[in-house]
């Protein structure tokens, strides 16, 4: 599946059900991601492989509602591809001590 298609299924669905986010609702909905990771961190806890991946999954689909929701120029494709330009360019443990 491509960025764009998960971009788009995910706002897709959510519409259908009423969510709808506007820029006001950011803060609200960049919670909502963090709390599908706490979600992940309980399923590591547990040994869980498969859920910790669900929750991971509930993350990615949260996090694309909202950019279908608020990027009406489309521009965070651009801005994701030149994220991950500039991380090639970070040196070693991107500078830091060794995690
Ligand atoms: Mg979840």
């Amino acid at each position: 599946m491509e960025i764009e298609e998960l971009i788009k299924e995910s706002n897709e669905t959510a519409r259908k059900q009423g969510l709808i986010w506007t820029w006001k609702d950011v803060a609200r909905q960049l919670m909502w991601a963090t709390s599908e990771l706490g979600e992940a961190f309980e399923a590591w806890r547990h040994d869980d492989f498969d859920h910790v991946l669900e929750e991971i999954a509930d993350c990615f689909i949260t996090l694309a509602d909202l950019i279908g929701d608020i990027d009406k120029e489309g521009k965070f494709i651009s801005i994701l591809k030149n994220k991950l330009e500039y991380n090639k360019t970070r040196p070693r443990y991107h500078g830091a001590p060794k995690p």
